[in-house]
């Protein structure tokens, strides 16, 4: 595995395999990884001819500077997972070399920017628009893959390589999730033992919307869920919706989408976990 910290050196490498023809597939993370990140390395491998992997912790998606401090972060482990995984070449670079004084692409991500994830942590999505549409600058990937689990995220991706009419084809992969249903997640490192505990409850409480989907109404659905999250030791939930799953609208009856989604995303003690499920 090639490691490259600086993007002009990179940027020549990917030239010269590009050049020849081979596929680029690029799986952008921030470190700390684990059996989902590594499930979008093995992704890439069967879909593209090279995988690069990005390691960087965004700070401007952090709209919380005490989260950003917090991130876990284990570039050795990561390195060394990612050697194992088959990756080809792994990018480490440093905030500077990416927020290097080149002005900000102005990315408008219309309504995506203004619910779920984005009203309640302001300025995410910016942050995000903006290190993808950097990382994709440098890597010109053929094909990107994202998690589902960052539903919201995958949405604002496509948009983004819309909107900059890139050629990219970004790829929604499945989520992974520990034994008792728990999605896998760097954060999941920063809960002690009865807060790892109390978050396996968070995946029952998309199971449960779907079990409710059949016989209930969306908000019936909605005011069960959000008193199931409340009986959740030490949790807060930061939001509970069912949304029209190609356009995140919120649904009021199941009639106005072909495919609905539930979204979650809850405080367990200072860990903010999200998760989502298609409900149809
Ligand atoms: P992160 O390092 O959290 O920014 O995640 C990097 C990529 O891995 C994103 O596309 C995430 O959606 C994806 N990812 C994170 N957790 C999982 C998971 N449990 N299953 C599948 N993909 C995941």
């Amino acid at each position: 595995m090639l490691i490259f910290t600086k993007k002009n050196e990179l940027s020549e490498q990917l030239e010269t395999l590009r050049n020849k023809g081979l596929k680029l597939g690029f799986v952008p993370t921030m470190g700390a990884l684990h059996k989902g990140h590594i499930s979008l390395i093995e992704t890439s491998r069967q879909q593209a001819d090279v995988t690069i992997c990005s390691v960087f912790v965004n700070p401007t998606q952090f709209n919380d500077k005490g989260d950003l401090e917090r991130y876990p972060r284990t570039p050795e482990q990561d390195t060394a997972m990612l050697r194992e995984a088959g990756c080809d070449i792994l990018f480490l670079p440093s905030v500077a070399e990416i927020y290097d004084g080149s002005p900000d692409e102005q990315i408008d991500l219309g309504y995506l920017n203004h619910i779920l994830e984005a009203a309640h942590r302001p300025g995410h999505f910016d942050g995000v628009a903006q290190v993808v549409s950097r990382f994709f600058k440098i890597v010109k990937p053929d094909l990107a893959f994202f998690g589902s689990k960052d539903y919201q995220q995958v949405m604002v991706v496509k948009r983004l390589a819309e909107v900059l009419h890139l050629p990219v084809h970004i790829i929604a992969c499945p989520i992974i999730r520990e034994s008792d249903g728990l999605a896998m997640s760097s954060r999941n490192t920063l809960l002690s033992a009865e807060e790892r505990q109390a978050a396996a409850q968070v995946p029952q409480l998309l199971n449960q919307a779907k079990a409710l989907q059949k016989q209930n109404n969306p908000d019936t659905v909605r005011r069960n869920i959000t008193e199931m999250a409340s009986a959740i030791p030490n949790s807060r939930l930061d939001y509970f919706e069912i949304a029209d799953a190609l356009t995140l609208k919120p649904l009021q009856s199941w009639q106005e989408a072909e495919k609905a989604v539930a979204l979650v995303a809850i405080y367990i003690g200072r860990t903010r976990l999200i998760d989502n499920l298609i409900l149809y």
